[in-house]
């Protein structure tokens, strides 16, 4: 059995009166990532670690925010392309494991939403896709509600 694993992070900043949308989920707050397309940081974070996983480099290198197809873009779309290329090299995913640190609002209550959410796009079980958030004691930008930022492991089995 051949096994890889993948990494991925991503930052987005904050700004009053933008949207905010985590795992394709919408989230009523005061502020959204800013951001070529949706801002979706936990997304972004899961396609790099899938494609870290197959070392075919990041999502700015498959979809670049200079091409104006991706403005505004769901971000579930590029996932949705990035699982494709998971299949179309042989491989299929074993399980995701992402992490939001975000100072404000509270995310536990998204938390199982996110989840299922990822569950449809990426066609693996819930059991199999793992959301955490977590904040950083009012340190570092996150902090400070300056931006959010995400980490995401990924597992492919052929
Ligand atoms: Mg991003």
């Amino acid at each position: 059995m051949d096994i890889r694993i993948g990494h991925g992070y991503d930052v987005h900043a904050l700004a009053e009166g933008l949207r905010l949308v985590l795992c394709g989920v919408e989230i009523e707050h005061t502020k959204g990532c800013v951001a070529h397309s949706d801002g979706d940081v936990a997304i972004h974070a899961i396609c790099d670690s899938l494609l870290g996983a197959l070392a075919l480099g990041d999502i700015g290198k498959l979809f670049p925010d200079s091409d104006a197809r991706y403005k505004g873009i769901d971000s579930r779309l590029l996932l949705k392309e990035v699982v494709k290329v998971v299949a179309d090299n042989g491989y299929s995913i074993s399980n995701i494991d992402c992490t939001i640190a975000m100072q404000r609002p509270k995310l536990r209550p998204h938390i199982d939403t996110m989840r299922e959410r990822l569950s449809e796009v990426v066609g693996i079980g819930v059991e199999r896709i793992s959301v955490k958030a977590t904040t950083t004691e009012h340190l570092g930008f996150e902090g400070r509600e300056e931006g959010v930022s995400a980490t995401a492991v990924t597992l492919l089995i052929k």
